[in-house]
């Protein structure tokens, strides 16, 4: 079982905080578009024949292709590889871009999840991170998506946002479960470095929400998920109906991926991959036959420390029989050791072979993990 990830890298116009490899010049989609095409043949081999259960379009925008553009590339990878008849397509998309016409047209193609990219529902935030669409919008694009046959909905908000009060979050929150969706992801905002969020903070013209604020909005979030029945099953991601990202859920249970497009990752076991950031060097490197990618062999320590970042933040957890079975016992040993530094701190539980981080602990994950991994 593996899985497919498309990085689509163009955008109508960049949002403040974002770090994702996007341009807003288009002038090379056509060129991409036929070496992304490229790429999925040349690479044909790198998943061994093993069936796709997940394709995922992610950006950039994804929504900027045109319907004939995204089947072009459905019926290239349908060509080059062997697609569960069942497989979970998943393409994200701006609520601007979703038409009513445009939504039939997507899902002809056979995309059968949207991931809808919906962040706040005060237009004052949305305006504030220089998103495309209004509140308002937002929800109308969700029912028509539901009139137009989607029946596997995700939406993706952001808290922690400067200014954002309790009030406005818990509104937005309403709001989604109020809507026919069946997943959300709810990322707590990060300032990366090089985007104007960032610039504008450490300039003094933006404020961060403390650390006391931003725990009291995670606390909001899992209780009100929990209550509107929505499962927490991984720190950001929540479900209804046990309908989990399929994909995003073999990256962290450690399936195979292929990632295709700009700065995609990809991961065979044996090592990981990563697509240069760049489209027109992307598009060279095709051209050319030349390398356009870098890769990594992973040792035995990589290969542990993945397995701890990637399912501790998740319901499944760390399993102690498979760090010593997969790791050894040397391994498995200082794992023992480290977890027994947190055994009183009620952020870690230790139950039936299994670790799992509690709700304390999930929001202080990134020093967990970091305590729990081999540097
Ligand atoms: S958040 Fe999405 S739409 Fe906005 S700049 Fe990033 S990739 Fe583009």
């Amino acid at each position: 079982m593996a899985g497919i990830y498309i990085h689509i890298p163009f955008c109508r116009q960049k949002c403040y905080y974002c770090d994702f490899y996007k341009t807003v010049n288009t002038s090379l989609k056509q060129k991409f578009l036929t070496l992304l095409n490229e790429e999925a043949k040349v690479r044909k081999n790198y998943l061994e024949n093993e069936t796709v259960e997940t394709i995922y379009f992610g950006g950039g925008t994804p929504s900027v292709l045109t319907t004939e553009e995204l089947d072009n590339i459905l019926w290239n990878i349908d060509a080059n590889y062997s697609i569960s008849p069942d497989a979970e397509i998943t393409f994200e998309a701006n609520p601007d871009d979703l038409t009513p016409e445009y939504l039939n047209g997507i899902k002809s193609t056979g995309v059968n999840r949207l991931s809808i990219g919906i962040q706040a529902f005060q237009n004052e935030h949305l305006k504030k991170m220089n998103r495309r669409h209004d509140a308002t919008q937002a929800e109308e694009v969700v029912r028509k998506a539901v009139e137009t046959g989607f029946n596997n909905i995700s939406v993706d908000l952001i808290y922690g946002l400067p200014g954002l009060t309790d009030e406005q979050w818990k509104e937005s929150l309403q709001r989604v479960f109020q809507l026919p969706v069946e997943h959300l992801s709810a990322y707590h905002l990060t300032y990366h470095e090089g985007t104007p969020f960032f610039t504008w903070l450490k300039k003094g013209t933006l404020k961060e929400l403390s650390e006391n604020e931003s725990v009291k909005q995670f606390n909001i979030l899992v209780e009100m998920a929990e209550q509107a029945g929505f499962e927490q099953y991984e720190i950001s991601n929540f479900a209804r109906d046990a309908l989990y990202s399929r994909h995003n859920s073999s990256y962290w249970l450690g399936k195979k991926y292929l990632g295709l497009g700009p700065s995609a990752h990809s991961y065979n076991l044996l090592s990981r991959r990563w697509n240069v950031s760049h489209v027109e060097s992307y598009v060279r490197g095709l051209e050319a036959g030349s390398d356009y990618f870098e890769e990594e062999i992973l040792s035995n320590k990589d290969h542990y420390n993945e397995y701890i970042l990637t399912r501790i933040r998740t319901k499944w957890g760390v399993l102690l029989s498979d760090i010593r079975q997969n790791f050894g016992t040397e391994f498995y040993d200082y794992l023992l050791k480290q977890v027994a530094k947190y055994k009183k701190s009620g952020l870690v539980l230790l139950s039936e072979g299994k670790l799992l981080l509690t709700k304390e602990g999930l929001f202080v994950s990134d020093e967990i993990m970091g305590d729990l991994m081999i540097i």
